[in-house]
């Protein structure tokens, strides 16, 4: 029998939740016979090759491109899951949502006290994705059904969510594994 997929991406991340899913050591082992990885920097498959039970979002929206993929992974994913604090609130990233985004380009690029651009340009190459005016949750752009809070969340917090979807359990994680304090 086939498989479910299992599809995974980084938009406004730090990669540090794809480390937290390698961190599930030799359990990796027993995730491989439970499934098989589609679209994801872990095998860089870089597009869908069919439909996914599940996708795991780490990162926020904070350009067109990180939008466009968010729906492309809603449209290929049965159940998709906001992994971590950047994905749920932005996280870092969002740090940015109280500038105005003109405030913020000048910044980088033109007057702050490392920077040296002597053509006083801020880089605008069609090529590179528009920055949106402030940085997204996942669910305030397609829905999402689950979160898994934490930066990262831990490897047995994905772990054990993951394969309760995969078994069609409800996902019911124990206090200390979503606690925080
Ligand atoms: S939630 Fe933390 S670990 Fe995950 S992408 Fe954001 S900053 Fe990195």
């Amino acid at each position: 029998m086939a498989k479910p997929k299992v599809a995974t991406c980084s938009l406004a991340g730090c990669f540090g939740c794809h480390m937290s899913v390698l961190d599930i050591d030799d359990r990796i082992l027993k995730l491989v016979e439970l499934i098989e990885f589609d679209k994801s920097p872990i095998n860089d498959i870089k597009e869908f090759t069919c439909q996914c039970a599940v996708g795991l979002i780490e990162g926020g929206c904070c350009n067109e491109e990180n939008v466009r993929v968010l729906q492309s992974f809603r449209k290929h994913c049965d159940i998709l899951i906001s992994v971590g604090e950047c994905a749920i609130m932005g996280g870092i990233p969002a740090m940015r949502n109280t500038i105005p985004l003109r405030e913020c380009l000048e910044e980088a690029y033109l007057n702050g006290p490392t920077v040296y651009n002597p053509a006083k340009q801020i880089p605008n190459d069609s090529d590179i994705p528009l920055l949106l005016n402030k940085v997204y949750p996942c669910h305030e752009v397609v829905k999402i059904d689950y979160h898994l809070p934490g930066c990262p969340p831990s490897a047995d917090t994905i772990w054990e969510a993951l394969v309760a979807l995969l078994t069609d359990k409800p996902v019911e994680l124990p206090y200390e594994l979503i606690k925080y304090d």
